[in-house]
């Protein structure tokens, strides 16, 4: 009975990386620049790396791997490379680490693509792993320049200041530099504190059933001008999302009509690119701010929280952007670190566990429940539900039952 034991808390330990991450925004400068030339020469190294991968991948059937390219790159930065030996050199072997974690898992995982290359201004960010310094709401970053007097590259510090706006905890592992789709740059610090705030127990539990199981109804629904629920509780609760998407869906058009008149590649064009860009990290940030909270709430309110597994692509490929706006992968993403957190335990009920069939009063299954159904009557005790709200008594009581994945 040892190994199925150890077996889960290896699982438990990749799930949960021990890892927390800060994120800063760095001030707006004219020296951003020089990190922006820093993701445009980045880039460079991943495809030109690729290159390489792909040709050695046609020849003989796997990858080069970086312990191959490593090398490879000291000699280049002597040679034809000598532009990119001002980056530091643990950024440029990150980018080469990456490439090798993306091959291995081609190689190791069923169903991944092959590595893509990147467009001018797609790659997204750098790490530092030595040789930076954080100090009073600055970053100093170490490149380097070259010296014409003694013919040398020589060290080239800078400081950027970021918006300083909270402290972290535990030491600093490393830190990236991130360039949003608006142009803004981020500097994420990333430490090892695993502090957790326990929460008081409160002997609660709770079933919740999520909307994308009837997202058929959706529709209907919309039409008869009711609104579906983000979560429906077991207590009979249900949680709106308030569908962010769909209020901004105006402006957004508005907005990919200005972009649409404007000239490719002028000036004007690329204002009006970067405020769609804008919107659409507005929406994502309000949509992230309500799972925040709802996991909060969630989490302040019961000990054990169980939920359904979802074929969350499958759905998407039905329903298109509706789902996409509900985002319950973030939102599970969330609530699975905020359990973590505070010592809930989140179970997830399995995907082919019957849940919205059954009668939760008297166990009768409900064959003839057709997926329009809303409201039903059990033929056999008569009680009357909601669909939902019975599936979510069922979710919650499956999760004491043998088909149970703990997460
Ligand atoms: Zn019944």
């Amino acid at each position: 009975m040892c190994l199925p034991t150890h077996l889960t808390e290896v699982k438990d330990a990749i799930r949960y990386s021990p890892m927390r991450t800060y994120k800063y925004q760095i001030r707006e400068h004219p020296q951003n620049k020089r990190l922006g030339n820093l993701l445009d020469d980045l880039c460079d190294v991943h495809n030109h790396f690729l290159k390489l991968e792909n040709r050695y991948y046609r020849r003989y059937g796997k990858y080069a791997g970086r312990f191959r390219l490593q090398p490879h790159l000291t000699k280049l930065l002597q040679r034809t490379k000598k532009h990119w030996a001002w980056i530091p050199r643990d950024t440029l072997d990150a980018v080469i680490i990456r490439l090798h974690v993306a091959w291995e898992r081609f190689f190791n995982t069923p169903g991944t693509g092959k590595p893509k290359f990147k467009r001018k201004g797609r790659y997204r960010s750098a790490k530092f792993q030595t040789g930076y310094k954080l100090q009073d709401g600055r970053v100093r970053l170490s490149f380097k320049s070259w010296d014409e007097s003694s013919q040398h590259l020589k060290f080239d510090k800078r400081w950027f200041s970021f918006h300083h706006h909270r402290d972290w905890h535990g030491t600093v592992r490393y830190i990236q530099i991130l360039r949003d789709s608006v142009g803004t740059f981020w500097l994420y610090v990333v430490t090892d504190d695993t502090s957790k705030e326990v929460l008081p127990a409160t002997g609660e539990s709770v079933g919740a059933d999520n909307v994308i199981q009837g997202m058929d109804l959706v529709y209907s629904q919309t039409k008869s001008g009711m609104k579906d629920a983000f979560l429906t509780l077991n207590t009979g609760e249900k949680i709106q999302s308030p569908q962010f998407l769909k209020q901004s869906l105006n402006e957004l058009r508005n907005l990919n009509k200005a972009v649409s008149r404007k000239v490719k590649g002028s000036n004007t064009w690329w204002r009006a690119v970067r405020q769609l860009a804008r919107l659409y990290r507005k929406v994502n940030n309000q949509r992230k701010d309500f799972h925040w909270k709802l996991a909060d709430t969630l989490c302040k309110r019961f000990d054990t929280i169980v939920l359904e597994t979802l074929n969350l692509e499958g759905m998407k490929r039905l329903w298109g952007r509706k789902v996409s706006d509900l985002a319950f992968y973030q939102f599970v993403e969330i609530l699975k670190y905020k359990c973590q957190k505070h010592k809930r335990l989140l179970k997830q009920v399995g995907q082919w566990t019957t849940t919205s069939k059954p009668c939760s009063n008297c166990g009768h299954k409900n064959e003839n429940l057709t997926l329009s159904d809303r409201q039903w009557t059990c033929p056999r005790c008569g009680s009357h539900h909601d669909r939902d709200v019975n599936a979510a008594i069922n979710i919650l009581r499956a999760a004491w039952g043998p088909v149970v994945e703990t997460m």
